[in-house]
């Protein structure tokens, strides 16, 4: 052949080589992990700006490793998602908030939680009707659960994937867009996204105070939210100044290092008794 793949020679490639059995070995033990649970969920706070008070929290995902310790889903979210594990990753991830959310109704916390869904569970036309039917076999109000999703979620299959947000934001269910501002939609499409909320990256939001042009975006993002009738969350804050400057321009929500960072239940539950929020 004239044409030769540039991938037939990376299979020589001791580097890519060793990867690739590291990536095979994770992604073999991933299934072991969602089955015997090694997962477990952190909780960050969100701050109503507005009632100055803890409402919300979102649920991040860590692997707690037998021998390589805690695993970042920065590293092990893409194998799932590139291996048909995202289904059962997010439904462990799911039922586990709704046991969290039973354990703080019974000590008297009233915590909506955010979890986050990937694109590949958007291409499963069972997965609304799976969150419908598990939040109500559970006893748990659709008033408590957020979604989270990024723009490119809706990129791959869109008549599907804004099918299953409409019926999932129908049924009471909030939705609200991650790390808005850095995909790829148009106007156009945020537009037809059926969702309550927008969630400003942190890129934007990490040195708002110290780059105009960042202030200039977070603050035309609040103008066009609030007169598209959506709610504004801001992710990333990791001092007190950039905390006022959102809370002085009405942004609703308030979540970052500042704050706390994400925190597994009993650490999260002390924090909370000990924060004047
Ligand atoms: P994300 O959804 O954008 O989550 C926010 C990430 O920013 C979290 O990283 C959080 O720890 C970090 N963060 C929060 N506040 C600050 C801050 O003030 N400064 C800085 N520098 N970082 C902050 P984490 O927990 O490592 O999660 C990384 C990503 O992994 C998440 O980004 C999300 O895309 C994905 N992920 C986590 N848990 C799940 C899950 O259960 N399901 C899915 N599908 N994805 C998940
Ligand atoms: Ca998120
Ligand atoms: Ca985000
Ligand atoms: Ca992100």
């Amino acid at each position: 052949h004239a044409k030769i793949n540039k991938r037939d020679y990376q299979i020589y490639d001791t580097h890519i080589d060793k990867n690739s059995i590291e990536r095979f070995q994770l992604i073999n033990e991933l299934k072991v992990a969602i089955e015997q649970s090694q997962l477990v969920l952190y909780y960050q706070p969100k701050l109503n700006l507005a009632l100055q008070k803890i409402t919300h929290v979102e649920a991040l995902v860590r692997w707690v490793h037998p021998s390589r310790g805690i695993i970042p889903p920065d590293t092990f979210i893409p194998i799932a998602e590139k291996t048909m594990q995202m289904d059962a990753l997010t439904r462990w991830v799911m039922k586990e908030a709704m046991a969290q959310y039973h354990r703080w109704q019974a000590q008297g916390i009233d915590m909506c939680i955010a979890v986050n869904i990937s694109a590949e569970n958007l291409k499963d036309e069972q997965f609304c009707y799976w969150v419908i039917d598990t939040l109500a076999q559970q006893h748990v109000p659709v008033s408590a659960i957020t979604l989270e999703i990024t723009e490119d979620a809706v990129v791959s299959d869109p008549e599907l994937a804004l099918k299953q947000l409409s019926l999932l934001r129908e049924n009471g269910l909030t939705l609200s867009i991650d790390d808005y501002g850095t995909g790829y939609s148009s106007l156009a499409q945020l537009k037809q996204l059926p969702v309550d909320e927008l969630k400003i990256d942190k890129s934007f939001v990490q040195k708002l105070l110290q780059n105009e042009a960042d202030q200039i975006i977070v603050q035309s993002t609040l103008q066009l939210a609030h007169n598209l009738g959506l709610k504004v969350v801001a992710e990333g804050i990791e001092d007190k100044a950039t905390l006022l400057w959102l809370t002085e321009r009405h942004c609703e929500m308030a979540q970052g290092f500042y704050l706390s960072r994400p925190l597994p239940e009993q650490q999260f539950n002390d924090w909370l008794s000990q924060s004047i929020y």
